[in-house]
């Protein structure tokens, strides 16, 4: 029997489906080779299969190490369920089920064995003495501080590597941010990694964002023809949460709110009602989902704007695993922007994840196709618009942006992708301020090739050329321009871009917003102070406002 035709087999028999999905095999084969592997795959995508059928198909037990205890327990579960020898080892556990799992691991007849990275070092010693089919760090953007859910007891897993030389190592993330997969190679020393990355798309998310004023009623409205749907809102608070639970169960859903502050036994209720169907509502903070396995979740709602692109990702990625029709509602408000500033205000990657926040925001209010913004920041070129986001259903008017765009990429060119937002601006237009002159930019034969656009109005197109995947923001270097393959066409392969007129914002925001409330015009002024001083201090700038003036926002 062929190695493919036996793991097709092993398939079959202990997951019940006949074929792999993108990538599985190529992965599975790699790992079997004895390589070490960095897997990228989105959620849901079938990355827990990546390292289950090896652990299957050779000797000795696999260790996965996994960052959530109801991760874990969850995958033991399914796997035992299955028929597969699997147990899981962290310090939660009661002391005797403890013993019995080191037990078990000492026995050798597991196939695999989910521990804790806090809780790797006590098992140290037993590693060495049994037989280790390979290591699977499930969740790897984890090790990464420029990940989003970094946890300090990942950057040890360096170790493995260092102790354990000839096994495989397989490591296995949701996050496609290039610095952030290179920070994890690197981590683990396993700097000849075969990198297998996914597509990104799931076709069967409709994205829609709106205006985050009259949120209840928009929900509600939302709700109407939905009840017996699983879904999931994300609030920013566990306040919130509880308040929004309140008020979606007296209008008579089934809804129950989860946060980290509840006791793990509540948890552990609250999600098996969720998964069982008992409660189709989950209104949570990020603490809910990581690793959820629902196929049937049919929309979430983001209450509250999400702190970057990859948390938006996976969060709107636990809706339609099944492959069958979501939605998915953004709801957008500058007031959530400045709550998200205040989170990461103080932090040592403070700039880093100001710079992701704007981009979030960016796409928030992107004016062309949500899906080619969203996988052009995975690193993907989407060639046709999807048809399947609010922005595609009811496009803005364009125009023939490409003569600008043909400039915007040839001053970043000249530049040489070393400049940030701010100064491609300054060059554009031919600005005289002293940081051009001191770079001597003003030699550059592009210098002042838009000097007929105004500053604010550059500033917008090349926010819609960011969102088109023509250009993307390196965020681990000063947020510098970076040109996208999309921009080598638009260069020198007669590429055609579309840019919207400016102003349209507001029209499409008052599609789903009927009333213009004084907090609209404030929301508009606020806007507009923060472009002019994102002007003067250089991108990403943002305001600051006192407690005063953001209580009267929200
Ligand atoms: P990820 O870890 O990438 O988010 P999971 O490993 O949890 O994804 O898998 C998501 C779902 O896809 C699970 O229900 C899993 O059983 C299912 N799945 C995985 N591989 C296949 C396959 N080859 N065919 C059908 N379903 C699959
Ligand atoms: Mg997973």
């Amino acid at each position: 029997m062929t190695q493919s035709s036996k793991l097709h087999e092993l398939l079959k028999v202990h997951f019940g489906y006949d074929t792999f999905r993108p990538n599985q095999l190529q992965i599975i084969e790699n790992v079997l080779n004895g390589s070490d592997t960095l897997a990228i795959m989105p959620t849901g995508g079938g990355k827990s299969l990546c390292f289950q059928l090896p652990a299957l198909y050779l000797e000795g037990t696999a260790i996965v190490v996994s960052p959530l205890i109801a991760l874990m327990k969850d995958q033991v579960d399914a796997l035992t369920a299955n028929g597969i020898k699997a147990t899981f080892f962290n310090s939660s556990q009661p002391q005797a089920e403890q013993q019995q799992s080191l037990e078990d691991l000492k026995d050798g007849k597991l196939t695999l064995f989910y521990v804790a990275p806090e809780s790797l070092f006590l098992i140290e010693s037993i590693l060495r003495e049994i037989k280790i089919s390979l290591f699977a760090i499930d969740e790897a953007h984890c090790i990464s501080s420029w990940g989003h859910d970094f946890r300090p007891a990942y950057t040890k897993l360096g170790i493995l590597k260092a102790y354990f030389p000839q096994t495989p190592i397989i490591a296995l993330t949701a996050t496609a941010d290039k610095a952030t997969q290179d920070d994890i190679i690197t981590q683990l020393g396993v700097p000849n990694a075969d990198k297998f990355l996914s597509s990104f798309d799931r076709k069967n998310l409709y994205l829609d964002v709106r205006s985050g004023q009259n949120r209840l009623k928009q929900i509600l409205d939302f709700l109407k023809n939905k009840l017996d749907e699983s879904g999931i809102v994300y609030c920013l608070s566990r306040k919130s949460t509880e308040s929004l639970a309140a008020k979606l169960k007296s209008a008579g859903f089934k809804a129950a709110a989860y946060h980290a502050g509840l006791s793990a036994d509540d948890r552990s209720q609250i999600q098996e009602d969720f998964l069982n169907d008992q409660t189709p509502i989950i209104v949570a903070t990020i603490a809910f989902g990581m690793g959820i396995d629902k196929s049937n979740v049919r929309w979430v709602i983001h209450y509250n704007m999400p702190k970057n692109i990859e948390g938006y990702y996976q969060e709107i990625g636990r809706s339609g695993r099944d492959g069958l029709p979501a939605h998915t509602v953004l709801f957008y408000s500058f007031a959530d922007v400045i709550q998200l500033r205040r989170f990461v205000q103080g932090t040592p990657t403070e700039a880093f994840q100001l710079a992701k926040l704007e981009r979030m925001q960016q796409f928030a209010e992107a004016l062309s196709c949500r899906r080619r913004a969203l996988l052009s920041y995975f690193g993907e070129t989407l060639v046709e618009d999807c048809g399947n986001c609010d922005i595609c259903k009811s496009p803005p008017n364009y125009f023939d942006g490409t003569l600008l765009a043909q400039k915007v990429c040839s001053v970043i060119t000249r530049l040489r992708e070393q400049e940030a937002l701010g100064m491609v601006i300054d060059v554009l237009r031919g600005a005289q301020n002293a940081a051009v002159l001191e770079k001597g930019y003003q030699q550059i034969k592009t210098y002042g090739a838009a000097k007929d656009v105004s500053w604010l109005d550059l500033q917008q197109y090349i926010i819609q050329l960011l969102n088109q995947g023509v250009l993307e923001i390196w965020f681990h270097e000063n947020g510098r321009l970076l040109l996208t393959p999309l921009a080598k066409q638009v260069l020198f392969e007669g590429a055609k871009i579309q840019l919207a007129h400016l102003n349209q914002r507001k029209e499409i925001a008052s599609k789903t917003e009927a009333e213009e409330t004084k907090t609209t015009s404030l929301l508009d002024k606020l806007k507009l102070l923060r472009s002019v001083l994102a002007k003067e201090m250089g991108v990403p700038a943002y305001v600051v406002f006192s407690d005063a003036s953001l209580n009267d926002m929200v």
